[in-house]
């Protein structure tokens, strides 16, 4: 039985977000903005500061536009966002590079909060206008809605499905796919965005046939894990592989083959001799194949 059970970085936000009547009484916002020990993570041109190898948190006082995460032991948690870097919008708050080294540097715990707030910044500031007329629009429910004064319209922050499936030959070997702009020798499960009207099962089916030709049977869901760069929810699943022999079809994949038990162990160990290297530990890639290897999964590095 393969089933993901180590914590997966980026979780863990632990806050209470209040998504239930608090956050549609203004009142209530009021006396959490007021509160005497609310705190802000600051988003500015720069990224999010860190703290040693946590978040840092500023004393709040009422700046706009207030989005509040929620509430930990200590009281109410903001995002504030100082604006993004110079350039051509939208910016994301983070991008993969600094993705990787914030989670080398920061705690396990704090994962689940940089998620939280890279997730809900980035869509505001690539959402300021009605979808549908165009208008500008208000945020409300702390951030967690934004409402069209012209059309009324309500627009929630996306969370985009991605599915992301390690093709499984039993315990033998695993098929895996190298994207033309990934580190030299990386190579790692395959993965695609769901697409409007299509189940995770289908999509899973899909993308791997597209990218590796190769035909899946049952499939198991694995474990899933945010990643707001800008917007994505991953979604890990286990596949049995069915029939095709692996050949790569879409432009962005140079190579899919499939990887020997020993192969997948020596790269997990990063062995010298390894005839791959294999995702950071901080992705739900690593996970599944540590998963399926029987490795533990280590802290985030
Ligand atoms: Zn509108």
């Amino acid at each position: 039985m393969l089933s993901a059970v180590t914590p997966m970085p980026f979780t863990g936000a632990g806050l209470d977000r209040a998504t239930d009547d608090r956050r549609r009484d203004p009142d209530w916002l009021a006396a959490q903005r007021a509160h005497p020990r609310a705190r802000a993570v600051v988003a500015d041109p720069s990224g999010l500061a860190l703290d040693g190898d946590r978040l840092k948190l500023t004393p709040y006082r009422g700046e706009e536009p207030a989005l509040l995460l929620g509430l930990d032991a200590d009281g109410p948690l903001f995002a504030v966002d100082a604006g993004p870097p110079p350039g051509p919008p939208p910016a994301a708050i983070l991008g993969v590079d600094a993705l990787r080294e914030a989670g080398a540097r920061l705690a396990p715990a704090e994962g689940g909060l940089l998620a939280y707030v890279a997730a809900l910044v980035n869509w505001h500031r690539r959402h300021p206008r009605c979808a549908c007329c165009g208008a500008a629009t208000t945020i409300t429910e702390g951030g967690l809605l934004r409402i069209c004064p012209a059309c009324d319209a309500e627009h929630h922050p996306r969370t985009d499905p991605v599915v992301i499936t390690l093709v499984i030959d039993g315990t033998e070997r695993v098929l895996l796919g190298r994207n033309v702009r990934w580190p030299a020798r990386r190579y790692s499960a395959l993965a695609g965005f769901v697409e409007p009207g299509e189940s995770l099962e289908e999509a899973v089916a899909r993308e791997v046939a597209e990218e590796s030709g190769i035909e899946v049977g049952a499939m198991r869901y694995a474990a899933s894990q945010p990643w707001p760069f800008p917007a994505s929810l991953m979604l890990g699943f286990f596949a049995d592989y069915r029939a095709g022999e692996p050949r790569p079809l879409e432009g962005e994949i140079e190579d899919v083959r499939w990887y020997s038990r020993a192969d997948i162990l020596a790269a997990i160990h990063e062995d010298p001799g390894a005839p791959l290297d294999v995702p950071p530990r901080f992705a739900i890639a690593r996970h599944l194949i540590d998963t399926w290897a029987g490795v533990t999964a280590g802290p985030a590095a």
